[in-house]
């Protein structure tokens, strides 16, 4: 069985591919299966929007579909960006730019606790759904640091390691990452579905 991969982002798609792959899955990208659908991420939850994303690749192609739709939730910000992460200052800002703000948003704060949160969706062409939520604990450092990874990974320091996620390799990242522990999840509830027949 293969999987399509519901997402455009490039580093995300390589770190689900990665993932998936270690686990025996075959997937392939949702432009590999010829949709160049950007689908509107309308929902409250990561899981609502996980599951708008998955719908529409299975929809479109026929083919059991993954999402995952992630973000970082910031204690001091009372849980946000959350589900508005990828465009949190608006549509004109780079990740570089997200970062900043964000650190501008901290400035001064001692409280500077947040987590990773990712949610996998597979939705299957007869309507059944299969998904699994992961974290990764941490907190906002004061200034970015590394050049790995994507998105908010040079402010957040992983809990326990000393190294922000953008210094860490994409194997470490993948073994401690809210995307690596959803993943890590759902991998055993799909197992369990698919031996269900
Ligand atoms: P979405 O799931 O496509 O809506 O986007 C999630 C957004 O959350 C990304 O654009 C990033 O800004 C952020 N994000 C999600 N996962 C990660 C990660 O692993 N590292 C850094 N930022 C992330």
């Amino acid at each position: 069985m293969t999987f399509v991969l519901a997402s455009n982002n490039k580093e995300k798609l390589k770190e689900l591919r990665d993932i998936l792959s270690g686990f025996g899955l075959d997937v392939i990208s949702q432009r590999e299966a010829g949709l160049e659908l950007e689908a509107e991420e309308t929902g409250e939850t990561f899981y609502d929007n996980a599951l708008i994303k998955a719908r529409a690749a299975a929809e479109y192609t026929g083919m059991p579909a993954i999402a995952d739709d992630s973000g970082l939730m910031v204690d001091a910000l009372n849980g946000g960006p959350g589900v508005h992460s990828k465009r949190y200052g608006g549509e004109g800002l780079t990740d570089s730019g997200r970062n900043a703000l964000l650190l501008q948003k901290l400035e001064g704060a001692e409280q500077r606790g947040a987590k990773f949160v990712s949610c996998i969706v597979c939705f299957f062409p007869n309507g059944d759904i299969v998904s699994a939520q992961g974290e990764c604990r941490g907190e906002i450092l004061r200034a970015p640091r590394g050049s790995g990874g994507f998105g908010y990974d040079p402010v957040f320091l992983v809990s326990g390691g000393g190294k922000s996620m953008a210094e860490l390799t994409p194997a470490e990242k993948n073994a401690v990452s809210h995307r690596g522990n959803a993943l890590r999840a759902f991998e055993k509830k799909l197992k369990e579905y698919l031996s269900r027949g």
